[in-house]
C-alpha cells in the first residue's frame, strides 16, 4: 500500500496503456502534461477524461508527488479542453474519484469533465 491507502502505481493500467499507444482513444487534446479523451462509456453528452502524463495514482498521489510545472500544466489543460469543447458558456462539471469509496475504478489519477446538459447536484 502506498501512503495513500491505494497499491503503488502499476503502469499495466488501462490509462498508462493508452497513454503509451497501447489502447486506442478518441483523443481531444495532448499537451506535455496531459492527454484528453472522450469517455468510453459516457453519462453526459460531453463527458471527458484528462490524464497526466506522469505515473501518479490517485489526486493525492499527484498532489504529493508532482512537480508544480505538472500540477499546473495538467490543471491549465483541464481547464482549456472544457473551454475548446465549447462547455464555458453554460458551465460544466470536474471531478475526480480517489480510491476505494471514492468510487475509483482504474488508478492512474484522472479528472472527469461532464458538460452539454444541467448536470444537477452530486454532492452525497
Ligand atoms: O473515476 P473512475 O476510475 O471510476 O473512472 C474511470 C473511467 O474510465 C470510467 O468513466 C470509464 O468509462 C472510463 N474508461 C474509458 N476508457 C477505457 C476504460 C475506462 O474511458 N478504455
Amino acid at each position: 500500500m502506498s501512503a495513500t491507502g491505494l497499491p503503488p502505481y502499476d503502469d499495466a493500467n488501462i490509462f498508462a496503456r493508452i497513454l503509451r499507444g497501447e489502447i486506442p482513444c478518441r483523443k481531444i487534446h495532448e499537451d506535455d502534461h496531459a492527454l484528453a479523451f472522450h469517455d468510453i462509456n459516457p453519462q453526459a453528452p460531453v463527458h471527458v477524461l484528462v490524464i497526466p502524463k506522469g505515473q501518479y495514482v490517485s489526486v493525492a498521489d499527484f498532489s504529493a508527488s508532482a512537480t508544480d510545472a505538472e500540477v499546473a500544466g495538467f490543471w491549465r489543460a483541464v481547464a482549456k479542453v472544457a473551454k475548446d469543447l465549447g462547455l464555458e458558456q453554460s458551465g460544466y462539471r470536474v471531478l475526480t474519484n480517489m480510491g476505494s469509496d471514492g468510487g475509483q475504478e482504474v488508478p492512474h489519477f484522472h479528472i472527469h469533465i461532464f458538460g452539454g446538459r444541467p448536470i444537477g447536484r452530486m454532492v452525497p
